[in-house]
């Protein structure tokens, strides 16, 4: 048993160095990738469910990788936070989402609105208020153009300071959005004190609206608590006609998914706006 106890000791010592030998690296690629301008923005269109019209895009960020390709936020934003690299990260997203913003307006698309996600260490770090407001500056944008989604769990985190946060950051006329809706236990107490403008329900809900009646009682209920609530509801991961169906008849006021569009690169997604649009 001893023996064996070693072994398995030694066993385990040889895996944590390994995991800590390719976190190590994985670190190293991020920020090397910073330092190269590795990053890109695909931008994912938001339609409006009245009148079938482009009303907003999200920034979603990829990472080109050299070798790799094209590398999934999911896998390197939980790095980026561990390791801090997510705030220089966050500041390169923020300055070229706002700066897309004012590249659509020259290409005549004067009315869209740009949400981008806010990671929980960009949000509580004291500089951020002053970092929107300055790059909305740069590119002469008001504010009212900018969405920033933090998600329900990042709320609920610690919803006291999450409420001061966000009342100093409404200052700027930006706008919130609650994003993952329904998946981190936010009570109703809070909802309703939370300055937000926008809940996007969670795509987990959409997708099996059409064959779990559980997902369609809890998508529908979302909708009508937000809209008693005064909040405008976003549906994200709308992916066939019916949703969209259920979603129209339900009054969900925006519509966002690959039914419309997948998230797409800036050039890309003007041609398709450009043919959405006629
Ligand atoms: P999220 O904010 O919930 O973004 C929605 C994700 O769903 C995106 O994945 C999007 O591509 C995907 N999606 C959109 N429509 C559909 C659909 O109809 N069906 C399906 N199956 N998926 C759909 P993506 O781009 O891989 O991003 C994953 C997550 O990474 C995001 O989830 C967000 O939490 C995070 N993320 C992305 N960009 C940023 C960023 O710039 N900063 C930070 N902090 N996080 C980011
Ligand atoms: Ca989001
Ligand atoms: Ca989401
Ligand atoms: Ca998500």
């Amino acid at each position: 048993v001893k023996e064996h106890g070693r072994n398995s000791y030694q066993f385990f010592k040889q895996e944590m160095n390994d995991v800590i030998q390719m976190k190590l690296i994985l670190e190293q690629e991020l920020l090397n990738a910073i330092e190269q301008n590795e990053f890109c923005l695909y931008y994912q269109p938001q339609i409006c469910g009245k009148e079938h019209k482009i009303i907003g895009l999200e920034a979603l960020i990829r990472w080109q990788h050299p070798e790799k390709g094209l590398i999934s936020p999911d896998f390197f934003i939980p790095i980026a936070e561990e390791s801090g690299l997510i705030i220089p990260i966050s500041q390169w997203v923020l300055h070229e989402a706002i700066k897309t913003i004012a590249n659509f307006k020259e290409f005549g698309f004067s009315n869209i609105t740009m949400a981008i996600n806010i990671s929980q260490q960009q949000f509580k770090s004291e500089s951020f208020h002053d970092e929107i407001a300055r790059t909305l500056k740069t590119f002469n944008i008001p504010g009212r153009f900018l969405e920033l989604e933090i998600t329900e769990s990042q709320a609920m985190e610690n919803a006291e300071q999450t409420i001061e946060i966000l009342h100093g950051l409404k200052k700027l006329n930006v706008s919130i959005a609650l994003d993952d809706f329904g998946t981190g236990y936010s009570s109703l107490a809070y909802l309703k004190r939370l300055p937000i403008d926008i809940v996007k329900v969670d795509r987990s809900f959409i997708q099996d609206i059409e064959h779990d009646s559980n997902d369609a009682e809890i998508s529908s209920a979302a909708i009508s608590l937000s809209h008693n609530l005064g909040l405008k509801v976003i549906a994200e991961g709308v992916e066939t006609e019916t949703q969209l169906a259920f979603l129209k008849s339900h009054n969900c006021d925006v519509m966002q998914g690959y039914f419309f569009s997948r998230p797409l690169p800036e050039n890309e997604l003007l041609a398709w706006m450009k043919s959405f649009a006629s």
